[in-house]
């Protein structure tokens, strides 16, 4: 949690990152999934902030934010103070005889002592903060770029962040729980900055980079409706919501004896809001959220076989009429908003979340088809779910099949069919850790 809140403040301190069009374009969409939370969380302080990076990195990328700008305006015209900046120190004059050809881009020499070299050009302001009873020493070099973003512990009780501020101002913080001291100059085309402080241990092993094995990952299991929500009724009363749930549970099995880390959204028969579906994932950290349900049609007893959703603002007729029947349980979100929410889908999420549902699928159909005859393969299919946007995984929906066909609910409706099926979707899920890690 704490690291979280690190994070935050470091993206709210230095805004978008244009050290680079592709960290700009992340920052971006990074901003992007912040203010689809913030619609979901309805937080307007997280609005603001996400706002305000996708204005400056969007200007910055040449794209056109004149809504989000008018949107931002609307929401900012109360809030004025910023930082609780102390002190603005000495603006250093110009250094003489600027050389032509110089680069823009600062270079770190050291770390301790902090050693920057500049160009002529740049000019250098210092600053100090106390934020959240944390300690910080600003520098802001103007005229400048920088590489590449540092954040880095530099002595035993100090960390460093280096990283473009705005398209021609590089900051560079230092900061420390406890007060510090430093002393710095900025002659000769160096910043210099000495603080007083342990060395880290040059004898002490570096921690070993921990590559977490797919096993490790974790899943977030959410089978569909519960409680007042039954879901669809299909043929000889099953109910949607007592298939999705023992499904869910022996898939919950099959992946843990595999080693994964699971967590379900509901495990009984109870009743939970999609965003409160959503939030639990994005509380565990999920590297994968999926979504299981069975498939209702009405007037068309022959239609049957799985289908795998995933998130995506495509609106075909068909995923539109699945989608606004899974949908319903949204409620509290209003229909301005889930536009905006839907136009902000980061592409890359979408990608995995194609992949992912890619390998379910093919793993489902395969794995059935071993045990069964006539099974159904009804493909993979793009479309807006509610309990897929707000998630900041890859997440996918399984429509298990459909309970208004007499074969497929009764297969459904039997406890072997289901683990053969849940076997499909843990061998899907394998397979697509195996190559995405
Ligand atoms: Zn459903």
């Amino acid at each position: 949690m704490r690291f979280l809140i690190i994070i935050f403040f470091i993206t709210t301190l230095f805004g978008c990152n244009t050290s680079s069009l592709s960290k700009a374009y992340q920052s971006y969409t990074t901003a992007k999934q912040n203010y689809i939370q913030s619609i979901l969380n309805n937080n307007k302080k997280q609005k603001i902030s996400s706002l305000k990076n996708i204005v400056e990195c969007g200007k910055f990328l040449g794209f056109n934010i004149s809504k989000y700008k008018k949107e931002l305006i609307k929401l900012d015209h109360t809030k004025k103070k910023k930082y609780n900046i102390h002190s603005y120190k000495k603006v250093i004059q110009p250094i003489k005889n600027p050389l032509k050809l110089e680069s823009k881009y600062i270079k770190v020499i050291s770390f301790y002592p902090l050693k920057i070299k500049l160009n002529s050009k740049m000019r250098v302001k210092y600053l100090t903060l106390i934020k959240n009873n944390k300690h910080y020493k600003i520098f802001d070099i103007y005229n400048a770029k920088v590489n590449k973003k540092v954040i880095k512990k530099i002595s035993q009780n100090i960390y460093l962040i280096i990283a473009q501020n705005n398209k021609n101002k590089v900051r560079v913080v230092l900061y420390n729980k406890n007060r510090f001291k430093i002393k710095y100059s900025t002659q000769n085309k160096y910043l210099k900055v000495n603080f007083f402080d342990k060395p880290i241990s040059k004898y002490r092993k570096p921690a070993p980079i921990k590559r977490i094995p797919f096993r490790q990952k974790i899943i977030v299991i959410d089978p569909g409706h519960g409680g007042k929500d039954t879901g669809g009724i299909g043929l000889y009363g099953i109910r949607e919501k007592n298939i999705v749930l023992p499904i869910g549970l022996d898939l919950k099995n099959i992946l843990e004896k595999r080693g994964y880390k699971v967590y379900m959204t509901r495990d009984k028969d109870y009743f939970v809001t999609l965003p409160n579906r959503t939030k639990f994932a994005n509380r565990h950290h999920a590297n994968l959220f999926i979504s299981i349900h069975c498939n209702i049609i009405r007037g068309d007893s022959k239609v049957h076989g799985p289908t795998t959703y995933f998130l995506s603002p495509a609106r075909t007729a068909r995923a539109k009429r699945v989608a606004k029947y899974e949908n319903r349980a949204i409620g509290n979100l209003h229909t301005t908003n889930q536009k905006i929410v839907l136009n902000f889908l980061n592409k890359d999420r979408i990608i995995q979340s194609d992949k992912m549902a890619m390998d379910i699928q093919r793993n489902v159909v395969y794995n059935l088809r071993k045990y069964y005859r006539n099974v159904g393969d009804r493909g993979i299919r793009p479309a807006p779910f509610w309990v897929l946007v707000g998630t900041q995984m890859p997440a996918i929906l399984i429509e298990t099949g459909f309970l208004t066909n007499k074969k497929e609910a009764l297969r459904l409706n039997n406890s072997l069919y289901r683990k053969r099926l849940a076997k499909g979707i843990a061998n899907g899920i394998n397979s697509y850790f195996m190559k995405n890690r």
